[in-house]
């Protein structure tokens, strides 16, 4: 008898070469084929009448073959049937190509349903190549809701259909309850086997919407229970535990006060080091709210306890500025303070690594190079990564593995909306920093189209003469791009630039330069050797140029939104007014509205919110970034609200059985279990 763990190649009609076309689908087993859903659904439960089906609509009719199909042979290769069907409102031709065997199966005389698109060529209506059955036959392929699926080579949806009809009667019964019952019934879900039969089979929409109800609380449910099982897992680690310290001898150092919202991240974040467990948390912050001064604090109070801190940087650049920074922070304090890159020489790469392992550095600041085997610590407290989407969960995991158990604190500036951050973070606990310093001005925001072009090469000499510095942003081009799409290229803009404006000191900077050459030539643009900067993405992350005052982003239209208010962030650092201009020739509603949200808020929570919900999770991470299971068929942007219900049920779940150990909880933990195998480098 075939089980949830049988391979699809027994089905009947599954042979090799069908079961190799499934394995591309992520479909093994009969468990992978029963959860792989429609990726939508054609309605083919009602009929409409021939004279009311509109040019090029998708529809069903119920028709009369009024004369006997005839088969004509063009040539080679090309046969076609053809006949004229009708109802009481009209009349229809219908043809078939390289279908000759219709000639015979389809009868005059008889009624049939077609299912297909409908042409209208003056006043005459045609189908070609229509799905058909006969009315007695009705429910196989049409009158009735039908799924589509996702299709690959060496599939169609008949093939899928039949499989999947097998595979429910085969185990249906078999398919484990995952849900409380409790949860079942406060939240009014259909049971297991009537949700799977829907999805695939649905016998009305009210079934059909029943079943995805069920379906996407029972799959958030399961990842939330995932996420926070590892949670509670992780709480135990113990760690170093910080004796108190008195943080506000380091605040009165400062030249300003901190904010509400950096104090609490920081009293978080000590909380969490005086506890006897290991930190793990995230600290989340818009552009400019802040974040170093907490990683300062943070530092400061490991120092006080004698532990030493780590701080990695996505790039040289930034550690750069970050040395700098922390170093106006932390050396009054007689911190001891060295920077570790890839291009250290090989003599300061000796030297910081023989003090760091004599115990003579109290914080070294540098990018990868920290973590490279050859690296040791002695006394490491803490360990700060910012910027943490850059590098991924997995290497976030890869600095804990250092021998000791330090604190671990993550910054990151791209705002994730609230009901997101838990799952998505849901190993971390989340700081967040609402609140920007006092006095920041806002940077004013125009979404302009090519015709404004003019004005604004007006605006950069008028500014660069006031002692300011421009960044242009074009989209990254992709070799395989049509060049038809029209869009800038950062060397060439550079170029045009220059050209038009000699007296100006243009500089380019793109993805494709050497690491040593980017930094270079942002380094010369920091410290005021250059007026222009263009570039594609490559800044989009932390740099720091308070003489900056303007943004021009080309092709505005290809970026996400919260990559523009991350661009945007770029300028407004200084005491100068500054600007944001997006520049966009893309005429459609959509585009105009993305860009509308970003001139009308400067929150970047808020992007992040219109972002996700006019983009959807999957743009606004990008699948692989963000280390989650891909989900079938829940949205995490979409179903918000669902997400947050299921955590809760989850979360109550875990309180009574944090391991999941009880039998009854069988099924949900083998399912736990085996969400995060496929991604258990990423999470571990
Ligand atoms: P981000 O969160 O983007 O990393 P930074 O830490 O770079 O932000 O801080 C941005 C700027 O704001 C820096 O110039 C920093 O010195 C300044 N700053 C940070 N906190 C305060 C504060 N409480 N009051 C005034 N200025 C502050
Ligand atoms: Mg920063």
């Amino acid at each position: 008898m075939a089980d949830l763990q049988t391979e699809i190649r027994y089905l009947k009609g599954i042979g090799e070469k069908k079961a190799l076309a499934f394995q591309k689908l992520g479909v093994f087993t009969l468990r992978d084929l029963l959860s792989f859903f429609p990726r939508r659904y054609e309605d083919r439960s009602i009929t409409k009448p021939i004279s009311l089906a509109q040019a090029g609509e998708t529809v069903c009719i119920r028709a009369m073959v009024a004369d006997t199909p005839h088969l004509a042979r063009i040539r080679r290769g090309l046969e076609l049937v053809k006949f004229r069907a009708v109802d009481e409102s009209g009349m229809m031709d219908v043809t078939y190509f390289n279908q000759p065997y219709r000639k015979d199966s389809i009868q005059k005389g008889e009624s049939y349903i077609f299912f297909g698109k409908m042409e209208l060529s003056g006043t005459r209506r045609s189908m070609v190549n229509p799905v058909c059955e006969r009315e007695e036959n009705q429910g196989g392929v049409t009158g009735r809701i039908m799924p589509v699926y996702r299709l690959t080579a060496g599939l169609n949806q008949n093939t899928i259909l039949q499989a999947m009809r097998q595979a429910l009667d085969a185990c249906g019964e078999s398919l484990p309850e995952l849900l409380p019952s409790e949860v079942l019934s406060r939240e009014e879900l259909c049971q297991t086997r009537y949700a799977y039969e829907n999805v695939h089979f649905p016998a009305d929409f009210q079934a059909l919407d029943l079943a995805r109800r069920r379906l996407i609380f029972e799959e958030l449910f399961v990842l939330a229970c995932a996420l926070g099982k590892m949670r509670g897992e992780r709480v135990k680690e113990s760690g170093l535990p910080l004796r108190d310290v008195d943080v506000e001898e380091f605040y009165r150092s400062l030249p300003f006060r901190p904010t509400g919202a950096q104090r609490r991240s920081v009293e978080q974040a000590l909380a969490d080091m005086r506890s006897g467990q290991v930190m793990n948390r995230l600290v989340q912050g818009d552009v400019g709210s802040g974040k170093t001064l907490v990683a300062a604090a943070l530092i400061w109070a490991a120092w006080k306890n004698g532990l030493c801190s780590a701080f990695m940087a996505p790039t040289e650049i930034l550690a750069q500025q970050h040395l700098a920074t922390l170093t106006g922070f932390l050396s009054p304090f007689g911190v001891r303070i060295a920077k570790l890159t890839g291009s250290s020489t090989a003599k300061e790469k000796r030297e910081v690594k023989a003090s760091l392992l004599a115990g003579e550095l109290d914080l070294v600041i540098g990018t990868h190079a920290l973590f490279s085997s050859d690296v040791a610590y002695t006394n490491l407290g803490l360990v700060i990564t910012d910027e943490q989407h850059r590098f991924g969960v997995g290497q976030r995991s890869a600095l804990i593995g250092k021998g000791q158990r330090p604190h671990v604190l993550v910054m990151s500036a791209t705002p994730i909306p609230r009901t997101l951050a838990l799952i998505l973070y849901g190993d971390l606990d989340v700081s967040v920093i609402d609140e920007l310093p006092p006095g920041r001005q806002k940077v004013d925001t125009f979404a302009v189209d090519e015709s404004y072009r003019e004005r604004l090469n007006g605006f950069l000499p008028k500014l660069v003469t006031e002692g300011r510095q421009i960044f242009v942003v074009c989209p990254m081009v992709e070799e395989n791009e049509e060049s038809e799409l029209d869009l800038k290229s950062a060397e060439e803009h550079a170029r045009a630039l220059q050209q038009r404006f000699p007296a100006l000191r243009v500089a380019c900077v793109h993805g494709k330069m050497k690491a040593k050459e980017k930094d270079a030539v942002m380094a010369a643009f920091v410290s005021g050797e250059t007026d222009i900067l263009v570039s594609t993405t490559v800044i989009e992350v932390g740099v720091d140029v308070p003489n900056a005052a303007l943004m021009i982003v080309e092709n505005a239209e290809r970026f996400g939104l919260s990559q523009l208010h991350q661009l945007r962030g770029r300028v407004g650092r200084g005491r100068h007014k500054s600007w944001c201009i997006l520049v966009s020739d893309a005429q459609s509603e959509d585009v105009r509205a993305r860009l509308d949200i970003l001139c009308k808020t400067g929150d970047g929570f808020k992007v992040a919110e219109e972002d996700l919900r006019l983009r959807g999770p999957g743009d606004f991470f990008g699948s692989r970034q963000s280390g989650l299971p891909e989900m079938h068929v829940a949205d995490l942007g979409a179903d918000a609200k669902t997400l947050q219900r299921a955590q809760q049920a989850a979360l109550a779940l875990l309180a009574d059985d944090p391991a999941l150990s009880l039998p009854e909880h069988r099924a949900l933990h083998d399912r736990v279990d085996a969400l995060f195998r496929s991604n258990a480098d990423s999470f571990n």
